[in-house]
C-alpha cells in the first residue's frame, strides 16, 4: 500500500424513493423555519410544488439559477434572502441551482439542504465555481459544503435522456480523475470505480428505457460516488479544460465534459496506467478512453465540440486560458499537446 493522507468530509445523505417528503423534517432538525426554495425556470412547477408542500416553513422560490454561477445572479439571490429574511436555502434541481445555493452560503453561511436531480455530483463537494466577467474561477471552501444531501430517485424520471448520458458522463469524469489524482487515496479510489461502475451499468439500461427505476438508482448512486471523489480529491486537466470552456466560451457544462473526457484520459493515459486500468475494469472495456468514448457515441451523446457550440478559431485562446495557471496533472501540461487534445475533441476523434 502506497502511503496517503486522507480527509473525510461530514455529510448527512438521505437516500431512496420519495424521499421529497422529508425536507420539512430536515428543515427543522436544522433548526430552521424560513426556507428559500432555488431552482432554475425550467424547474419551476416542481419548485412551486415543493414551496406548497413545506408550507409556512417556505418563505419563497427564487428560481433563476444559471449554469456557470454567474455572479450577477448570486447578486439578485441575495437580495432575495435578505428581502425574505430565510434562514436557510433549499436547492431542488441539479448543478447549476446548487450552484447558486452553496453561493448563498459562501456569503451568508445560511445552511443548504440540497435535492440533486442530474447527476452532476456538487452536492458532495466543498467546491464553487462562479464566473465573472467571462472568466469562471473555482475554490475550495467547507463554508459551501451542504448540510444536507436528499437523493429522491423518482426526481430524476424525467432527466431527458440525452442529459443523463452528459450528466452521468459528467460523474464519470470525477471519478477517473479521482484515480489519478496526485492526493488519491486507497478509499476514494474504491468508490472511483465503483462509481464508474454503476453509471457505465446504467445508462444504456436508461438511454433503452427512462423509466427504468432500478437503473435510475444505480445512476443516481454512482453521481453520489463520484461527486464525493470530486469533494475529496484533487482535479486535473480534464476538469481544467471543462472549467475553461464553460467559464470562457459559454459551453454546455456537462456536454462538454462528455466531449472531453476520453480525449483528457487519452492524454493521461501513458502517464496513469493504474487508474486507466480501473476504469476499463469498471466500463467492462479493454481500453479506459475508447471505453468512455464509446459510452457517449452510441448512447446519442455528443462527441465533438463543434457540436456544442466551440468556434475552431477559439481553440487557440482556450488552450492559452487553461495552460495559464494549470491544475496539477499526472503528465506535465504541454501547450502543443493541451491543443491536439483540444483539436481532437473538436473533430470528435475516436482515441
Ligand atoms: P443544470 O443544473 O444546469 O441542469 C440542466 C437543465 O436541466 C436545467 O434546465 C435544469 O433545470 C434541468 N433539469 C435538471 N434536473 C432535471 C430533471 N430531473 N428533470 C428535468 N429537467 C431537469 O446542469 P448540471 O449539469 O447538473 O449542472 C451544471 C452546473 O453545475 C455548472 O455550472 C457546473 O459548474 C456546476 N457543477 C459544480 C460542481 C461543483 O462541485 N462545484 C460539480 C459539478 C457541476
Amino acid at each position: 500500500m502506497q502511503p496517503f493522507i486522507y480527509n473525510a468530509l461530514p455529510s448527512r445523505v438521505i437516500f431512496g424513493f420519495g424521499t421529497l417528503i422529508q425536507v420539512a423534517e430536515e428543515i427543522r432538525t436544522l433548526g430552521c423555519s424560513r426556507a428559500l426554495v432555488l431552482t432554475t425556470p425550467q424547474q419551476r412547477a416542481a419548485g412551486e410544488q415543493l414551496v406548497a408542500q413545506l408550507g409556512e416553513l417556505a418563505v419563497g422560490l427564487y428560481d433563476n439559477a444559471t449554469m456557470h454561477t454567474p455572479v450577477e445572479v448570486t447578486r439578485d439571490a441575495l437580495g432575495v434572502v435578505e428581502q425574505t429574511r430565510a434562514d436557510c436555502v433549499v436547492a431542488l434541481g441539479g448543478g447549476s441551482t446548487i450552484g447558486l445555493g452553496k453561493a448563498i452560503a459562501l456569503n451568508t453561511d445560511l445552511p443548504q439542504i440540497v435535492i440533486p436531480t442530474t447527476y452532476a455530483g456538487s452536492e458532495a463537494t466543498p467546491i464553487i465555481g462562479q464566473t465573472e466577467n467571462g472568466l469562471k474561477t473555482t475554490q475550495r471552501t467547507l463554508k459551501v459544503l451542504p448540510e444536507v444531501i436528499i437523493y429522491d430517485v423518482d426526481l430524476t424520471l424525467s432527466l431527458p435522456t440525452q442529459m443523463t448520458v452528459t450528466s452521468g458522463l459528467n460523474a464519470i469524469a470525477h471519478a477517473v480523475e479521482a484515480l489519478y489524482a496526485k492526493d488519491a487515496n486507497p478509499l476514494i479510489s474504491m468508490l472511483a470505480e465503483q462509481g464508474i461502475a454503476a453509471i457505465g451499468r446504467a445508462l444504456p439500461r436508461i438511454h433503452a428505457n427512462p423509466n427504468d427505476s432500478e437503473a435510475r438508482s444505480d445512476a443516481l448512486f454512482g453521481a453520489w460516488a463520484c461527486g464525493t471523489c470530486l469533494g475529496a480529491v484533487g482535479m486535473s486537466i480534464h476538469h481544467k479544460l471543462c472549467h475553461t470552456l464553460g467559464g470562457s466560451f459559454d459551453l454546455p457544462h456537462a456536454e462538454t465534459h462528455t466531449v472531453v473526457l476520453p480525449h483528457a484520459a487519452a492524454y493521461n493515459a501513458g502517464a496513469a496506467p493504474e487508474a486507466m486500468a480501473r476504469i476499463a475494469r469498471a466500463l467492462g472495456v479493454d481500453d479506459a478512453p475508447r471505453g468512455l468514448f464509446d459510452l457517449a457515441a452510441k448512447h446519442g451523446a455528443p462527441t465533438n465540440l463543434a457540436q456544442i457550440g466551440m468556434r475552431e478559431a477559439d481553440v487557440p485562446r482556450a488552450v492559452e486560458i487553461a495552460c495559464a495557471s494549470p491544475y496539477w496533472n499526472p503528465r506535465p501540461i504541454e501547450p502543443a499537446a493541451i491543443g491536439e487534445l483540444l483539436d481532437n475533441a473538436f473533430n470528435g476523434n475516436r482515441p
